[in-house]
C-alpha cells in the first residue's frame, strides 16, 4: 500500500564546502511535490579547473520533477546558497521565496549582469511564515556573516525538520537580533524529527568570538593607525561593514567605498535599513583630496581577486587609489579554501610597498560566521532531533559533526551524500534511493557538464604545450613541401641548446623517411607515424609529452 513520506536529498554541498542545493519530498512515491531549499554555486579553484569560473549543481532531477517543485526558498544571500539561481532558474521556472534584504541583494546583482533575465521573488517577511502544498515553513532568525540568515523549520503531516542554512551563536552581532533560542527551544518542545545543520566549524572547539568583539578590535586599530588605513572585508557582511564605518566616525575618517560589489551591497543596505544611522560614505573620486589621517577606504578583494580594488591598489594600478609606506591595511576577513595563494599575493605585493598588513593571525580582525563545537551542542540542546543530518561541510566535517551529535544522544545519526535520496519518516532515517546529481562547469558564458573532455584536455596543454604538424602529401605518396610546425608552451631549446623546432622536424623527416613507399600514400598512416615519432623525440628530451596534432593535407 502506498504511504506518504518525508524524503530529503542534498544536489551539492554535502562533502563540499559549497554549491548548496537540498530538496526536501512529501506525498506517495510516486507523486511527491518538493520544496528546494538554496541554489548556490562553489568557486573553482585554478589549478584544477583552469579557466572555469563557478561549479554550479547539476539540477536534471529537478527539470525532470519541475511540475512537481512547489517552490525554492533561500535561507540566506551568500553566493554558496543563491549564486547559481542566475543560470539555473530559467531551466525551472519555479517561485522563489526569500526575506527583504535577500531578495534585494539578488536582484542588484541580477541587474548588474549583462544578459540576465528578469527573476521575480516573493518577499517572505523577517519571521515570517510560507505554506506551499503540505509544507508550513517558519523563517527562524539566526547570527550569520550577512543580515537575515534564517532556520527553516519545515512543518509536514510526517514531522517537523530544522533546515539550519548557516549560522552561529553571537549573543552581540552589530546588525540583526542574535540567534533565535527561544523559538528554536519552543520547536524542541514541541517535536524535531531531524536536524540538518551547519558542519562548517565541526572541527573547531570552543564557541566562535562575537561581531561585538571584532568592532572592539577594529576600532582600536583604525583609531591607531598614523596614515592611511583600507580595510577589506566580505562586500555582503554588512555588520562588518558598520562595525568599520563607526570605528572611522570614532577616529574622525571618512569611509571611502572601493570597488563595485562594496557600493551596490552598500546600496542595498540603506534601502533595507541595516545602515540606518551610519554616515553617508565617498565617492571613490574623493579620496585623493581627503588627508591620509582623515580617510578610510573600505576595499573589495578579501580573496585576492585580480580584478579587485585591494588587488589593483597591492599593484599600484587603481586608478583612484593609492597607499603608500607607513599606510595600514586590514584584512577583515579570511581566505576561503582556494585562494590562499592570491591573497598572500596581495598580502606580499603590499608589504614591499612597505605597507603594514594586519590579518585574522595577529589581531582579532575577523571571526567565522559558522558554529563551533559548543555551539552545535546548544543547537541540539535547544531542538532535541530524533534524526541528525550533518551538512554544509567536507568529508570530515561531517563526520566530526556526526560524531559530536552521537555523543549528545542524538539518537539517530545519518551522514549522507549528494544524491542520496533520504527517507526521514515514516520509519528509522534511511537512504532509500539515489536522484541524478552532479556538477556543471560556468566556462565563460556557458555551461558545460563536469566530465567533459574539454577541461582535461586545458589541463594537459597547460602542463605540456602542443605541437602542430601539417604536411602536404601528393598522391604518389610525397612530401610536396617543408612540414609547417607550429610549437606552443613547449621550451625553445633542450639541455644540450639544441631547437625543440628543429628536434621535432628531424623526428618527422626519419618517421616519414623510414615508412615503407606504399604506406607513405596513406594520409592516416603518415599522420599517426609523425605524431609517434615527433612526441618521442621531444619526451626523450624533456622527459614531458606534448599534445601533437598532424593534420595532412593531400594535394
Ligand atoms: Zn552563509
Ligand atoms: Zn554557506
Amino acid at each position: 500500500m502506498a504511504r506518504n513520506e518525508l524524503v530529503f536529498a542534498p544536489l551539492g554541498g554535502i562533502g563540499e564546502i559549497g554549491m548548496n542545493l537540498s530538496i526536501y519530498g512529501f506525498g506517495e512515491e510516486r507523486r511527491r511535490q518538493w520544496i528546494i531549499i538554496d541554489c548556490g554555486v562553489a568557486f573553482a579553484s585554478e589549478e584544477h579547473l583552469p579557466g572555469v569560473d563557478l561549479i554550479l549543481p547539476d539540477i536534471r532531477f529537478l527539470i525532470q520533477e519541475r511540475k512537481n517543485i512547489l517552490g525554492l526558498v533561500l535561507t540566506h544571500g551568500h553566493e554558496d546558497h543563491l549564486g547559481a539561481i542566475i543560470d539555473l532558474w530559467p531551466r525551472l521556472n519555479v517561485p522563489l521565496y526569500a526575506t527583504p534584504f535577500t531578495a534585494a541583494l539578488f536582484e542588484a546583482k541580477r541587474a548588474s549582469e549583462p544578459g540576465a533575465p528578469p527573476i521575480p521573488f516573493n518577499v517572505v517577511p523577517v519571521g515570517g511564515q510560507l505554506t506551499l502544498g503540505p509544507f508550513t515553513i517558519d523563517f527562524i532568525n539566526v547570527a550569520h556573516s550577512i543580515p537575515e540568515s534564517n532556520a527553516l523549520a519545515i512543518r509536514t503531516p510526517a514531522g517537523t525538520v530544522l533546515h539550519t542554512g548557516d549560522w552561529k551563536i553571537d549573543l552581540t552581532p552589530v546588525i540583526g537580533a542574535p540567534t533565535d533560542a527561544a523559538k528554536l527551544t519552543a520547536l524542541g518542545d514541541a517535536g524535531v524529527l531531524a536536524l540538518i545543520g551547519d558542519s562548517t566549524n565541526a572541527v573547531r572547539e570552543g564557541r566562535s568570538p562575537s561581531e561585538a568583539d571584532v568592532a572592539k578590535t577594529l576600532t582600536e586599530l583604525i583609531r591607531s593607525a598614523p596614515r592611511r588605513v583600507a580595510v577589506t572585508t566580505f562586500a555582503s557582511h554588512v555588520g562588518r561593514v558598520r562595525a568599520v564605518a563607526e570605528a572611522a566616525r570614532a577616529a574622525d575618517r571618512e569611509v571611502v567605498l572601493v570597488g563595485r560589489a562594496m557600493e551596490r551591497v552598500a546600496q542595498v543596505a540603506r534601502e533595507t535599513g541595516y545602515l540606518d544611522g551610519v554616515q553617508e560614505f565617498r565617492s571613490v573620486q574623493s579620496y585623493g583630496y581627503l588627508p591620509p589621517d582623515k580617510v578610510l577606504a573600505l576595499c573589495t578583494g578579501s580573496q585576492g581577486e585580480p580584478r579587485a580594488a585591494l588587488s589593483r591598489i597591492s599593484r599600484d594600478d587603481h586608478p583612484e587609489v593609492t597607499l603608500a609606506r607607513g599606510d595600514r591595511v586590514i584584512f577583515s576577513s579570511r581566505a576561503i579554501p582556494g585562494n590562499e595563494k592570491a591573497v598572500g599575493e596581495v598580502i606580499n605585493g603590499l608589504v614591499k610597498q612597505g605597507i603594514e598588513v594586519i590579518t585574522d593571525r595577529t589581531h582579532l580582525v575577523h571571526v567565522s560566521g559558522h558554529p563551533r563545537r559548543d555551539e552545535l551542542r546548544d543547537m541540539i540542546g535547544w531542538v532535541r532531533p530524533k534524526i541528525l543530518i550533518p551538512a554544509h561541510g567536507e568529508a570530515l566535517h561531517l563526520a566530526e559533526h556526526a560524531e559530536l551529535a552521537r555523543r549528545a544522544g542524538v539518537p539517530q545519526v545519518l551522514v549522507c551524500g549528494n544524491g542520496d535520496l533520504v527517507r526521514l519518516a515514516p520509519g528509522p532515517a534511511e537512504i532509500i534511493d539515489e536522484v541524478p546529481s552532479g556538477r556543471l562547469y560556468k566556462d565563460g558564458s556557458l555551461l558545460v557538464e563536469a566530465n567533459s573532455r574539454m577541461i582535461t584536455a586545458r589541463r594537459r596543454l597547460s602542463f605540456a604545450g602542443i605541437v602542430t604538424v601539417a604536411l602536404a602529401l601528393s598522391e604518389k605518396g610525397v612530401l610536396v613541401t617543408d612540414p609547417e610546425l607550429e610549437l606552443i608552451g613547449l621550451p625553445e631549446i633542450d639541455a644540450t641548446g639544441a631547437s625543440m623546432t628543429e628536434i621535432a622536424r628531424d623526428a618527422i623527416e626519419e618517421a616519414f623517411e623510414s615508412m615503407p613507399k606504399p604506406r607513405r600514400r596513406d594520409p592516416d598512416a603518415v599522420a599517426e607515424a609523425v605524431r609517434r615519432a615527433v612526441r618521442g623525440a621531444i619526451a626523450e628530451r624533456w622527459r614531458k609529452k606534448p599534445i601533437c596534432h598532424v593534420h595532412v593535407l593531400t594535394v
